[in-house]
């Protein structure tokens, strides 16, 4: 499945994809979503839209009622406000646990380590529909052997989505077991600068 990347890009060349029968598409930040995709989504309606940027629980409301799939849950408190606003607002919603699969510092996502403990938080929550894992490996460093790791860690917990790969890399993403990539520029061309 190919999520198409569009934050900083214009209504107008996320309206050509939409014209071309293209339905999945990746936001990063809620509120820039919330002023583009209301719109677009009442005209598409099958649009399937991705949370792929990090969230924070003030903002879960909103996420929830615009936003298809959360790529992006990455500690219990994030899961728990989810889960509690899909209750709310009588939906289930299709989540992916963002793991920090390089251990990078300043990067998002749940450790290795304590992957297991939130797969097993979020399969036990009545508003989340845990279905797979997400990742952005290291930047600097040669992506094969992280995406392997990652779809190790999709099969351990028999999880089937698995979002890996951006323009640079999702060729080899897909041939370690992506059912998702993300892709933008080599999509949409560059952003806007903002
Ligand atoms: C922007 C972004 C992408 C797409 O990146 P490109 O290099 O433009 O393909 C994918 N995933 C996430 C989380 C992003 O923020």
């Amino acid at each position: 499945m190919l999520v198409a990347a569009c934050k900083l890009q214009s209504t107008d060349r996320i309206e050509a994809l939409l014209n071309e029968g293209h339905r999945q598409f990746g936001e990063n930040k809620v509120q820039e979503a919330m002023g583009k995709w209301p719109g677009l989504k009442a005209s598409f309606p099958d649009t399937e839209l991705h949370l792929i940027g990090p969230l924070q629980s003030n903002k879960a409301k909103e996420a929830v009622a615009l936003f298809d799939v959360i790529e992006t849950i990455d500690r219990e408190k994030i899961a728990d406000a989810v889960s509690a606003e899909a209750l709310k607002q009588k939906k289930r919603i299709m989540c992916l646990i963002q793991v920090n699969i390089g251990r990078e510092p300043q990067k998002a996502g749940v450790s290795p380590e304590d992957l297991p403990a939130l797969v097993a938080h979020c399969r036990k929550l009545p508003g989340l529909e845990l279905k797979g894992l997400m990742c952005i490996p290291p930047s600097e460093e040669a992506p094969a052997p992280y995406f392997a790791l990652m779809r190790k860690h999709a099969k351990e917990f028999d999880l089937p989505w698995l979002s890996m790969g951006m323009s640079g890399d999702f060729e080899t993403a897909i041939a370690f077991g992506a059912t998702h990539v993300r892709v933008g520029t080599a999509l949409f061309g560059e952003r806007k600068i903002s």
